[in-house]
């Protein structure tokens, strides 16, 4: 206890309760609901055994008040919790084991085509025929199926949005997709599902360009 405060309980004995305020009175005190200049504060520092139950008043009220606290902060404390738990277990399978609408990019069959190294096919226009040397530069395969296509395009591409078309012998588009590229490692590709499952078995086409002008990259595809 507070040096003072023992000396206060001993310093004013009045035994008599001369001028004494009453217990209501000091619990009001204690309980910080009268006014500073109420002249029983006065009393109090001259009367001990008033002062001795101010104290005993006061610490109750402090104890109780300890007491809320501890019960607030656990209740705020079991809630966080309970959110934490329902959090970990509401997002984090749905962002990371796939919930509604984040299954997408791995509910198809995963499949890579490569533009790096492809013919430029800028000065190609119209009815104008590819040299056949310029269409075949690898022995690319892809399912005939719908496939989340991870493209690579030509060395030194740009990031941006990129138009990918797969065409038959007419030139005619019979998929096409738009993505987003991004340069990796030095290395420029996107990502785009592209649907290939109507797709007879046997060789395409297949082009991108970066939107809404660029040139467009050329390159044969075997699906099978
Ligand atoms: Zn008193």
């Amino acid at each position: 206890m507070d040096p003072l405060e023992e000396l206060m309980l001993r310093a004013y004995p009045n035994p008599t309760r001369t001028g004494c305020p009453g217990f209501q009175m000091l619990r009001s005190m204690a309980a910080k609901t009268v006014s500073r200049s109420d002249p029983a504060w006065e009393h109090l520092w001259k009367c001990s055994p008033c002062f001795g139950e101010f104290v005993k008043l006061r610490d109750a009220r402090m104890a109780r008040e300890r007491l809320k606290q501890i019960m607030i902060w656990g209740s705020l404390a079991a809630i966080l919790l309970i959110a934490l738990t329902l959090g970990a277990h509401r997002f984090i399978p749905s962002r990371y084991s796939g919930g509604p609408g984040t299954q997408r990019p791995n509910r198809y069959q995963a499949a890579v085509f490569n533009f790096e190294g492809a013919a430029d096919e800028r000065v190609l226009r119209g009815t104008e025929t590819p040299p056949p040397e310029r269409l075949s530069p690898k022995d690319q395969r892809l399912p005939a199926r719908i496939v989340d296509l991870t493209v690579y395009l030509a060395g030194g591409s740009d990031d941006g949005e990129y138009q990918l078309q797969f065409l038959d012998g007419h030139n005619t588009v019979l998929a096409s997709a738009e993505a987003r590229a991004q340069i990796d490692k030095g290395r420029t590709h996107y990502t785009a599902v592209v649907d290939l499952s109507k797709f007879a078995p046997g060789e395409y086409a297949v082009r991108s360009r970066k939107w809404p002008n660029g040139s467009w990259h050329r390159s044969m595809v075997i699906v099978e």
